[in-house]
C-alpha cells in the first residue's frame, strides 16, 4: 500500500493506471477508521481494479464552534485497517497541500444542503462538496463511495455530480452498526460509558419508525410524533431534528413512500449523533436490544 501526500504524486499514479485502462474506486474519509469505513473499501475493491482511500480531516467543513482541533486522529492505525482491506493508495495530504492561503473557490449545492444538518451547520456541505470536487479532480475515479449513514451528504454529493457533470458513479453503501444498533461513527469515542448506553435510543427509535411503516403508516406527523415521544424517554437525549424528507431533494414531506428518508440528529451529552433509514430499504435491520 502506497501513502501519497501530494497532488502531483497522486496525478502521476493515476496517469499510470489510466494508461493501463484500469478502473479506480475512491473512498473519502476523515480517518479514525472503523468497520463502517472499511466496508466502503470492500465495495470498492469488488467493483474496481484499484482502490484509493483518502484520509483528510477537511478544515473547511467544520464550523467555528465544531470539533476540528479535537477530531480523533490515528493515522498509523488507519493504515493498518486500510492495508487489511486491500487499499492500494492512501491519499493523506496536509491542509496546506489542499488549500492555498488565498483559496476562495467553492462548490455550493443549494436546496439539498439547506435542511437537516445543513440548517444548523452553516457552510458544512459547502466544505464537503468543495473537498469532494477537488478529490474528483485529483483522483479521477470511476466510482466514489459514501455511507448512507450520512444520508444528506450522499444526496448533496449526488446533486453536485449531476449538476456539474462530474463523470463518476456515486455509490451509496449500507450503514454498519454496533451489535446494539448504534451506527458506527468516529465520534462515538467521545461518549462516556453512560452516554454510550443512552445512545441506543437513536437506533431503537428508528426501529420503532420502521415497525410503524411496516404496519402501514405513511403520515410524517404521526411517525415523527411517535419517534419524538420515544426519544424523550431517554433523559440524556436532546433532539436536534427528526424529519421525514424526500430522498432526492432532502425537503420535508407530509406523506412518504419508498425512497424517502427518516433522519435524526440527537445530542447525547456534548456529542451530536446522526442516524437514518430509507423507506423501503428495510433490508437494513436495526437489531433488537
Ligand atoms: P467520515 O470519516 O465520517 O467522513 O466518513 C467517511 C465515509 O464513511 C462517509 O461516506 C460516511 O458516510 C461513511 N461512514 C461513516 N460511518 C459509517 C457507517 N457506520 N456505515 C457505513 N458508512 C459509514
Amino acid at each position: 500500500m502506497r501513502i501519497i501526500t501530494t497532488i502531483a504524486e497522486m496525478h502521476a499514479q493515476i496517469e499510470t493506471w489510466k494508461n493501463a485502462d484500469q478502473t479506480i474506486g475512491l473512498c473519502p474519509t476523515m480517518g479514525y477508521l472503523h468497520e463502517g469505513h472499511a466496508s466502503l473499501m470492500d465495495y470498492s475493491n469488488e467493483d474496481n481494479d484499484y482502490t484509493v482511500a483518502s484520509v483528510f480531516v477537511n478544515p473547511i467543513q467544520f464550523g467555528p464552534n465544531e470539533d476540528l482541533s479535537k477530531y480523533p486522529r490515528d493515522f498509523e492505525r488507519d493504515c493498518k485497517i486500510l492495508e487489511a482491506h486491500g487499499v492500494d493508495v492512501v491519499f493523506h495530504p496536509e491542509p496546506e497541500e489542499m488549500y492555498f492561503p488565498d483559496f476562495c473557490t467553492y462548490a455550493d449545492v443549494d436546496v439539498v444542503s439547506d435542511t437537516l444538518c445543513g440548517a444548523t451547520r452553516e457552510n458544512h456541505f459547502r466544505g464537503v462538496c468543495t473537498v469532494i470536487a477537488k478529490f474528483l479532480n485529483v483522483v479521477q475515479p470511476d466510482k466514489i463511495y459514501f455511507g448512507k449513514k450520512d444520508a444528506q451528504q450522499l444526496a448533496v454529493v449526488r446533486r453536485m455530480v449531476r449538476d456539474l457533470n462530474f463523470d463518476v458513479d456515486v455509490v451509496g453503501c449500507p450503514t454498519v452498526r454496533e451489535e446494539d444498533g448504534l451506527a458506527m461513527s468516529s465520534r462515538n469515542v467521545y461518549l462516556s460509558p453512560e452516554e454510550r448506553k443512552a445512545a441506543r435510543i437513536l437506533s431503537r427509535t428508528l426501529r420503532l419508525g420502521q415497525d410503524m411503516i411496516r404496519e402501514g403508516c405513511s403520515d410524517s406527523k404521526e411517525l415523527l410524533d411517535a419517534m419524538k415521544t420515544n426519544l424523550a424517554t431517554e433523559p440524556m437525549a436532546d433532539i436536534d431534528y427528526v424529519e421525514v424528507v424526500d430522498g432526492i431533494s432532502m425537503q420535508p414531506i407530509e406523506t412518504f413512500g419508498k425512497g424517502d428518508v427518516v433522519a435524526m440528529a440527537v445530542r447525547i451529552g456534548a456529542t451530536r449523533l446522526i442516524d437514518n433509514f430509507t423507506v423501503g430499504d428495510m433490508a437494513i435491520e436495526i437489531p433488537e436490544v
